[in-house]
This record gives C-alpha cells, sequence and structure tokens, in this order.
C-alpha cells in the first residue's frame, strides 16, 4: 500500500530541474568506486514506502536534486536530461514518513528541513534556489532493517547510551553528561560516547541484527585505553549492513564490543539471529555489557560514501557515529543536535531509526 501511494504521489512532477544549465557536458560521471566490502556485503531489499533521491553538481555550479520512488532512477534520468554532473550524493529517502534534508552550497550556505514526506525535500530545495554548488543529503527518520542484537528476554537494562552531547558539555546535579536534552529521562551518556550500553550476564548470545557481512572480527590489546581493566584484549567485531543496490546504496557498520567468544570471522555473511559470539567484558569495560555502536558509510554531511573498509585499531571516527534510535520526532525544532553541529563543522551523520518495528531494545 505505501509503495502504491508512493508512487502515485511522485507521478507529480517533483523533480527539481537544475538551476542553469552546464557549460560543458562531460559525459556521464565517473562510475562509482564502491570498495570490496560493499560490493561482498549482500543487500537488504529496501523497506516499503522507501523511495530514491539524487544530487547532484556541475563543474559551472548548476545543481540538481531529484527524489522518486524506489523502482526509478532519477541520478541516471537527471545525467540523461543534462549531462556532464557528478552525483554528489545518492540514497533513500521516505516517501510518507519523516525525513530530514540538510543543504550545502558551495557559497558556504546551509540549512535543514525536517518535515514529512517529500515537504522537507521540497523545502530544502526552494532554500537553495539561488546559490550555487548545492548539495543535499537526505536520511528517512525511519529505516526498519535491524532485529535484535540480543534475546529480549530477559529484558535488560541501557546503562549508557549515545553521546549527541559530545562537545556540549552538559552536566546533571551530580556531574554525569547527559544527553544533549536529556530526551530519554534517566538515561546518561558518557562524554564521547558512541553508541549503547546494555548489562547483560557473561555468555548471554549475541547475533547479527540483519542481513550482513562481518567485515572483522578481532582481538585488540586496549592497555594503552584502559590500562585498569582486569582483561585487556578486548574481542570486538564490525559487521557491514547495506541497504539497497547500485548508487543508492545506504551503507551502515554495526561495532560490538567486549565478547567473551566470538564465533564469527571476517567474510562470513550473516542474517538476522545469526550468532555473532556470546557477551562478556573483555577490553574497556567494567562488568559484562554489550557496547553497540552503528557508523554510517554512505551520505555523510561531508562525503558520498566513506570507506570503512579498514576501521582505524579504535573503531571508526567518531564523525559518522550515528543514533541507530534516531531522534525524537515529537517537535519540528528539534534536530539531532550532534549531529547537526558536525553538519555545521562539514562532517558529521545524520542519524536513522534502523529498528524494526518490536525490535529495539530497551533505553532504560
Ligand atoms: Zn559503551
Amino acid at each position: 500500500m505505501l509503495n502504491v501511494l508512493l508512487a502515485a504521489m511522485l507521478a507529480a512532477p517533483v523533480s527539481a530541474a537544475p538551476t542553469a544549465k552546464p557549460t560543458k557536458a562531460k559525459g556521464l560521471p565517473a562510475m562509482l568506486a564502491e570498495t570490496a566490502a560493499v560490493l561482498a556485503t549482500p543487500a537488504i531489499p529496501i523497506p516499503a514506502g522507501i523511495g530514491k533521491y539524487c544530487s547532484i553538481v556541475y563543474p559551472s555550479g548548476a545543481w540538481a536534486f531529484s527524489f522518486t520512488d524506489a523502482n526509478q532512477d532519477p541520478c541516471a534520468d537527471m545525467l540523461a536530461s543534462t549531462p556532464g554532473g557528478t552525483v554528489a550524493r545518492a540514497g533513500l529517502w521516505d516517501g510518507t514518513g519523516g525525513n530530514n534534508v540538510v543543504y550545502q552550497c558551495a557559497g558556504g550556505g546551509i540549512g535543514l528541513q525536517k518535515d514529512y514526506g517529500d515537504k522537507a525535500l521540497k523545502a530544502a530545495f526552494d532554500d537553495a534556489l539561488g546559490q550555487k554548488g548545492c548539495v543535499f543529503t537526505v536520511a528517512p527518520l525511519e529505516l526498519p532493517i535491524f532485529s535484535h542484537p540480543f534475546p529480549t528476554k530477559p529484558n535488560l537494562g541501557m546503562t549508557n547510551g549515545f553521546d549527541f552531547a559530545h562537545g556540549f558539555k552538559v552536566l546533571s546535579n551530580n556531574g554525569i553528561e547527559l544527553d544533549h536534552v536529556n530526551r530519554h529521562g534517566n538515561n546518561v551518556a558518557y562524554d564521547g560516547h558512541n553508541g549503547f550500553d546494555w548489562m547483560m550476564p557473561t555468555g548471554t548470545k549475541l547475533v547479527a541484527m540483519a542481513k550482513g557481512r562481518v567485515l572483522i572480527a578481532q582481538t585488540r590489546d586496549v592497555t594503552s585505553f584502559c590500562p585498569n581493566e582486569d582483561e585487556l584484549i578486548q574481542k570486538e567485531m564490525f559487521v557491514m549492513h547495506v541497504v539497497g543496490t547500485g548508487r543508492y546504496k545506504e551503507i551502515f557498520v554495526a561495532y560490538y564490543a567486549h565478547f567473551d567468544t566470538m564465533s564469527a570471522e571476517a567474510g562470513d555473511i550473516v542474517e538476522a539471529g545469526t550468532k555473532l559470539g556470546t557477551a562478556g567484558d573483555t577490553g574497556c569495560s567494567t562488568g559484562p555489557h554489550l557496547h553497540l555502536s552503528v557508523v554510517r558509510g554512505s551520505n555523510t554531511a561531508a562525503h558520498y560514501r566513506v570507506n570503512l573498509e579498514s576501521p582505524t585499531p579504535s573503531g571508526y571516527t567518531i564523525q559518522t557515529d550515528i543514533d541507530p534510535y534516531a531522534f525524537s520526532w515529537s517537535a519540528k525544532a528539534e534536530f539531532d543536535p550532534w549531529a547537526w553541529r558536525k553538519m555545521n563543522q562539514g562532517h558529521g551523520a545524520l542519524s536513522i531509526d534502523l529498528w524494526k518495528s518490536g525490535q529495539a531494545p530497551r533505553r532504560d
């Protein structure tokens, strides 16, 4: 039903034409260079109701931005009608649900829009009119691909959340760093915490959250980070998840840390529920728990593609970490503050709620 609504809605001419003709047609853009890891990762189908968008820039400073249903190819259509451009961003948006849209123009113009269906995309397009070299980065509020990473029973409580306050230094009365708006009540995050921590007994089964491919399963000596911990060899795993195909792929990497045992290895193809190992207390950990982070490899503020093939020894840069619970949608003025701060600095990534209905672990 959603797909039908989306297609009908998008049959209207909502595609935006280039604001100016390029001075010189240069043919099709360079082929998209995907890393071997992305190409080796089986695709998760695009969820119902989700469409494709494309942001193109031309050497003249002209730009084009178009959004369609999932069966179309807006980049190819725009490049066919006005050749010579380069795809700056291409990915997924929600035809009826919420979307965050950031536009950044060559002259420094930057802004965001947040609304339902195509409203935010149209508004961002209107904001950018008259400016040159504008690139549009879109994120659906929800892209439901993840199942739970551990058994939902026992119902395990979260002890630390994603630190939206990074750089904001919001403190509670007892000095604990809070989420920027403390939006989850008693949930807290310490400065720079880039994921979620759930306490659980050693041996609790940990599983893949969606179809994907194990990028890295490693043991890492964390003595230099956490010299006072009792188990200094941290067991951790990175699992890549790719939604959609071709230039519209949205790419994520889930990072699990502090395994007691690992039962998957690099290159393994996994499905939702495939066992990765068991929870433990290895590395920078003061009690058995799962630390789960999610990183975006597509359509960040600064990059169409981020190379996630080779994480640094300490994981990925926090610049592309996202909150898989996304951000509250309760008020239009609210916007993922951490992401927006980073957007203004030229990097950062918009959070997306990646959980399937009923699959998100507790956050209290
Ligand atoms: Zn943690």
